[in-house]
């Protein structure tokens, strides 16, 4: 029994050992993938609900490992987050997304996603500024993606850094709202410019509860002058039934998939011209 008990043990020994080897060696190909600047942004378009109109992309970040082929941004942003790697690739990223941003109409928007360790040094807002300055972008064509959880760890800190954004003439975003540590009370101390209603209500927005839900946070965002951008609309009966209640802006699948920074371009083009 001592040997079997041993055994099982050993097993899941050399089953961690292979976990954490994987994790170095992905930490490693991370780091050198930061390194070669071969982490890239996808774009995918929002429209403006009553008309249709392409008003801003969303920067997805994207990458290809040499033998793993596409890794999710799930896995790979969380990763950096905690090996220490964010700050550098969220500057990166930054600058990618205001580069490519002005190739696009001027009346188009970049939308990056920001990540709560990024707000943990206390310098993002001069960095961004710095970054719209090199670049040459109008501050009111970026926006700053953040979840409900980021607020939570220092709210002070976090809001003073919002505000500062804020008041370079950035839009922030609340992203992914109403999956996360939700307190309204946010909302008194700061005044999001839009909040991205979470694809679980929006998939189900002809079920009841979702539809309650959409329709208050909708009531709450006409209040206090935020837009509501549905993420992940995927069919003409979601679409309907969104735009219906009030949402001001959509994305998802039925508009555009995330595609390359050429493409995007290219839709881009077209989209101005019809
Ligand atoms: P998110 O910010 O909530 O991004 C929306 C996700 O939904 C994206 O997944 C997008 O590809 C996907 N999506 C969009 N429309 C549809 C749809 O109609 N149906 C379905 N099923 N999915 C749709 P993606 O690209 O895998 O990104 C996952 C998450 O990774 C993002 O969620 C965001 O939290 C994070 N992320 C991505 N890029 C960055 C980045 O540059 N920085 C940071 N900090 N996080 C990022
Ligand atoms: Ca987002
Ligand atoms: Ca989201
Ligand atoms: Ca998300």
């Amino acid at each position: 029994a001592k040997r079997g008990g041993g055994g099982i043990a050993c097993f899941f020994n050399r089953e961690m050992d292979l976990a954490e080897h994987d994790r170095r060696k992905l930490e490693g190909d991370l780091r050198l993938a930061i390194a070669r600047d071969e982490i890239d942004l996808a774009y995918q378009p929002v429209v403006c609900a009553s008309t249709g109109r392409i008003k801003s992309c969303e920067a997805l970040a994207r990458w290809t490992h040499p033998s793993r082929g596409p890794i999710g941004p799930d896995i790979f942003i969380s990763l950096a987050e905690e090996c220490g790697l964010i700050g550098k690739l969220g500057k990166d990223l930054l600058r990618k997304a205001c580069v490519d941003a002005l190739c696009w109409p001027d009346d188009v928007s970049v939308a990056l996603n920001l990540s709560a360790n990024q707000f943990r040094g206390h310098t993002l807002p001069q960095q961004v500024a710095k970054v719209l300055a090199e670049t040459g972008l109008n501050p009111r064509r970026l926006q700053l993606e953040v979840t409900e959880s980021l607020v939570i760890t220092d709210v002070e800190g976090t809001l003073r850094q919002l505000r500062d954004l804020r008041a370079q003439g950035i839009q922030i975003l609340m992203d992914d709202f109403g999956t996360g540590y939700c307190s309204l009370s946010y909302f008194q101390q700061f005044c999001f410019d839009k909040v991205k209603l979470d694809r679980s209500f929006v998939r189900d927005v002809a079920v009841r509860e979702s539809r309650a839900i959409i329709e208050a946070v909708i009531g709450l965002g006409q209040k206090l002058d935020m837009g509501i951008v549905a993420e992940g609309v995927e069919t003409e009966q979601q679409m309907r039934l969104l735009v219906e209640t009030g949402c001001t802006h959509l994305q998802g699948y039925l508009f555009g998939r995330p595609m390359p920074k050429d493409t995007i371009v290219d839709l881009l083009r077209n989209h101005s011209a019809s």
